[in-house]
């Protein structure tokens, strides 16, 4: 194979998805040399993923960044149906659904217009370490070897984590992903006559999926399955189609992913390397949508990563500032939802319409963990609201399962409140957290 030579930068960007393309424009904006890779194309950029994307208006108010322009907008949506056993009911969730495609073209154009190079079809195979210290990367493009030498490496790369993975053991970061840590999804994109179009966006709890206007007289529709159960989602997305759609329509766009919802990593930077997005597992907890939050863990990252690149110190004390503001912001209020989720994603259908009956989640409930990942429920308010159920349906194994989680969620609560100010204090938390998020 032919070597090429290296290229140098301040901050380089593994992966130009939404959320790298805009932690590059904010570092870049900065004064600080930015080189952005991604192993697709800009024009293969978003679009392989899925054609649409729901994101929290708010972002838009909270961060310097244009709303989405009219043509990247599929669909507006200010509130969702959800559909359960023995439940139906609408609650407010402003977003937008955007065309993926069209809007990661858009924010990476205003990280070049910033300054920050972009160079596609260059494949990352890992990080390159000196002395304890991450200092660039090697990476594949054309066929040739490349490397390039970065003071600051930050991997965005999605589900494959390709530089986190490369890390070594005594980094302390988290490489493994059990199959109770990701869903299988599979989404489509169907072609209706207009006279039945839009569709309101809905949440369909049991078939654990979602439907909603794309486009004009596009619907989307999707369904994850957990990776523990092995089975294929695009089976249960036919059935979903036929349920909640009154004429079924021709499919024009299909696509499967992994996405992952587990706990966000514990440590969030090492040496010269900082971890972002679904590769450091920043999705909500339910559902994994991940632009939202995520691109505010960006805004965190960027004034952090600019700081340290300003003063010239990388070192993992330096880069702490990220992970200990994600943490006690995203963190603490995922953490009861991610230990919840486990025993949520075991229920048999009759126990999923046992919890719906017992009105565990309202509207309120639904649109505060949907837009800003809170759920607040203690254990003595779970053993009223189960009181009246619990007579009408004896099922105390559940009840028991849901009052624990409930329990190690809240306590989980705390711990994050008291996530550690320095990187040497991370070991001792870390085994407690472990400990909360365990399930049997
Ligand atoms: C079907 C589906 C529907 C979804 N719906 C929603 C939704 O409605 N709302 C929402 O908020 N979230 C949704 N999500 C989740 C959302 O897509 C992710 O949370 C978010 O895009 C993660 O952003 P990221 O930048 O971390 O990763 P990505 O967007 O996956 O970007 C990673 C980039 O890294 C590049 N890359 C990967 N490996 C390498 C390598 N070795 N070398 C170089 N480049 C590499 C990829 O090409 C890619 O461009 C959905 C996900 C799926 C799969």
């Amino acid at each position: 194979m032919k070597k090429t030579k290296e290229d140098k930068c301040d901050a380089l960007i593994v992966g130009a998805g939404v959320v790298g393309s805009y932690l590059a424009r904010r570092i870049a904006e900065e004064g600080h040399k930015v080189i952005i890779v991604d192993k697709r194309s800009r024009a293969e950029l978003g679009g392989w993923k899925n054609s649409g994307h729901n994101i929290d208006k708010d972002v838009f108010k909270k961060l310097p960044v244009e709303p989405p322009a009219e043509s990247e907008i599929g669909a507006q949506v200010e509130y969702a149906e959800f559909r359960g056993p023995n439940t139906h009911f609408k609650f407010r969730l402003p977003m937008y659904n955007v065309r993926l495609g069209l809007f990661t073209r858009r924010i990476l154009d205003d990280a070049m217009d910033a300054g920050a190079s972009f160079q596609g079809g260059v494949e990352c195979l890992g990080a390159e370490i000196e002395d304890g210290c991450v200092v660039g990367i090697k990476a594949r493009k054309e066929g040739g070897d490349v490397s390039y030498r970065a003071k600051l490496v930050v991997d965005v790369s999605g589900i494959c984590a390709v530089v986190r993975n490369s890390l070594p053991d005594e980094f302390g970061i988290d490489k493994k992903m059990t199959p109770f840590d990701y869903l299988n999804v599979y989404s489509e994109d169907r072609k209706v006559d207009p006279a039945h179009w839009p569709v309101p966006f809905t949440y369909h709890s049991v078939m654990q999926g979602w439907s909603g206007s794309r486009r004009p007289g596009v619907i989307g529709l999707g369904l994850g399955r957990f990776g523990y159960t092995g089975e294929d989602p695009a089976e249960a997305c036919r059935a979903l189609a036929r349920q909640a759609l009154s004429v079924p329509g021709e499919v024009i766009f299909k696509t499967r992913a992994r996405v992952p919802v587990r706990h966000p990593l514990h440590k969030l930077a090492a040496p010269g390397v900082m971890i972002l997005g679904d590769a450091a597992y920043q999705g909500k907890p339910l559902n994994g949508e991940g632009l939202s939050v995520m691109l505010y863990a960006a805004e965190t990252a960027a004034g952090v990563a600019a700081r340290a690149l300003a003063n010239d110190d990388v070192s993992e004390e330096s880069l702490w500032d990220y992970s200990y503001r994600y943490q006690r912001k995203w963190g603490k209020r995922f953490a009861p939802i991610h230990r919840l989720r486990y025993e949520l994603s075991r229920f048999s259908k009759e126990e999923q319409a046992f919890t719906m009956g017992l009105g565990l989640y309202g509207p309120e409930e639904m649109s505060s963990i949907m837009l800003d990942g809170k759920l607040e429920i203690s254990a003595l308010q779970l053993a009223n609201k189960v009181r009246n159920g619990w007579k009408a349906i004896f099922k105390p194994d559940l009840v028991i399962r849901l009052a624990r989680a409930s329990l190690q969620g809240s306590k989980l609560t705390e711990l994050y409140r008291q996530y550690p100010r320095k990187p040497a204090d991370i070991t001792d938390w870390a085994a407690e957290a472990d400990h909360l998020f365990r399930h049997d």
